[in-house]
């Protein structure tokens, strides 16, 4: 087993590239595995919004991201800020609650009337009744942050292996000592569990339970369209932003269930939430309405029961980490790897309280808590 590593981290998307790039910057010998290519799940597809103000995270993910180009040393286009409107007047009372509870937590937002965002956000049109501006939260592109996650652990002497997945666990007593792959057993003196949805099936060998469910959300991209001055603007039930090229990359649900007698098929958009994606986003920018959509996708989120973050030390093991991040780990990256590396170096994390994260918040979960919340797919994956 002496091709393992002090620290394992099973999973190379944004959770555990970002725990490996701060376990590497303490100078841990550390490797992370991927069972495919880097940024292929969702920490490669999703919308790049960085702003969760109901995390115990959020403060932190506020601290870090205007410094994590300068921290990682590549560029994440990490854009800060953002603009939130609304078409509908009820929609007002909705983001005035979130903004609340971001200035208690010491941030700051405008509220901006209809001309105003107009003026600031020249692609929307006469039917925007109001908003704000966000002196926080902002935008980054999923990719390069994965990119220079990945570089950043390599500078500093940590390993990252691509299509190399766990399939089990060696054990001794509370311990795992060893991660087992096509490989061979790779030794560990901890293990850090950070696979998106597979996290509960990868905890349950070690008969730790990690509840979760998975939900498919979309993207879709447009042509390149001029760049607008502020390229963080979100409403209408969709998040998203303009990229530096130009292009509007949005999605919205996971909520919207899939038919699969309803597939249009022929050009793009391809499936109903595609269509009703685009729907929305010229309802949001009438000013787009003639542009092309030329990409989409879709993505897998990771839900626990309560929708808030797994990040926790499981017993009866001595050395087992667990990360898992429901659905809004992109942007929480930079602080949720830190909290992480915190976790498996020294059992606790000094800047925010991650009690409301632990496992055992599910300790009473009824056995069919997904039927009960309504959580059953209503339609087999095509
Ligand atoms: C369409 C969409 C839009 C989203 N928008 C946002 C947003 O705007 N802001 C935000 O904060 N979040 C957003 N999210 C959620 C966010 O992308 C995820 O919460 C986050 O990427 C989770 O990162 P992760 O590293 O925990 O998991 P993942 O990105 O799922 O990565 C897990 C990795 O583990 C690997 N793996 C699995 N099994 C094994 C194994 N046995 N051995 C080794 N490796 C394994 C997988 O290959 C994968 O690369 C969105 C998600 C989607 C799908």
């Amino acid at each position: 087993m002496n091709e393992g590593a002090s620290v394992i981290v099973v999973g190379g998307g944004v959770t555990g590239l970002s725990t490996g790039f701060w376990l590497a910057e303490a100078g841990v010998d550390v490797l992370v595995l991927d069972r495919g290519v880097l940024g292929r799940e969702a920490s490669g597809r999703n919308g790049g919004g960085c702003a969760h103000h109901p995390s115990p995270l959020f403060c932190e993910e506020q601290r870090l991201w205007p410094m994590m180009d300068e921290i990682l040393g590549y560029p994440t286009e990490f854009v800060p800020n953002q603009i939130s409107i609304t078409t509908a007047p009820d929609r007002l009372a909705l983001l005035q609650r979130a903004v609340e509870n971001a200035e208690r937590q010491g941030f700051t937002a405008e509220r901006l009337d209809a001309p105003t965002i107009r003026e600031m956000v020249p692609l929307t049109g006469d039917n925007v009744h109001g908003g704000y501006h966000f002196n926080y939260g902002g935008k980054a592109n999923p990719h390069r942050t994965v990119q220079a996650y990945a570089w950043a652990i390599a500078d500093r002497g940590g390993r990252v292996r691509q299509n190399l997945g766990a399939t089990g666990f060696r054990t001794e007593g509370d311990r795992i000592v060893g991660v087992e792959t096509e490989a061979g057993v790779l030794g560990c003196d901890h293990l850090l569990i950070a696979a998106g949805p597979q996290t509960g099936r990868l905890a349950a060998m070690l008969d730790v339970t990690v509840p979760l469910l998975h939900a498919r959300a979309e993207i879709i991209v447009t042509e390149p369209l001029p760049l607008m001055r502020h390229l963080g603007v979100d409403g209408n039930g969709l998040y998203g932003r303009q990229t530096l090229r130009g292009n509007l990359a949005y999605g919205g649900g996971p909520h919207e269930w899939i038919e699969t007698e309803a597939q249009p098929g022929g050009g793009r958009p391809t499936s109903p939430v595609t269509a009703s994606i685009a729907r929305r986003l010229v309802e949001l920018f009438p000013g787009a309405s003639h542009a092309r959509i030329i990409r989409s996708w879709a993505g897998v989120v990771e839900n626990t029961p309560d929708g808030r973050p797994v990040l926790d030390r499981p017993g009866p093991w001595t050395n087992l980490t667990v990360g898992t991040m429901s659905g809004v780990g992109f942007g929480l990256s930079p602080a949720s790897g830190r909290a992480l590396s915190q976790l498996i170096l020294q059992g606790a994390c000094d800047f925010a309280d991650l009690s409301s994260l632990r496992l055992s918040r599910f300790d009473r979960l009824e056995p069919d808590w997904a039927a009960l919340q309504g959580w059953l797919p209503q339609v087999a994956e095509a």
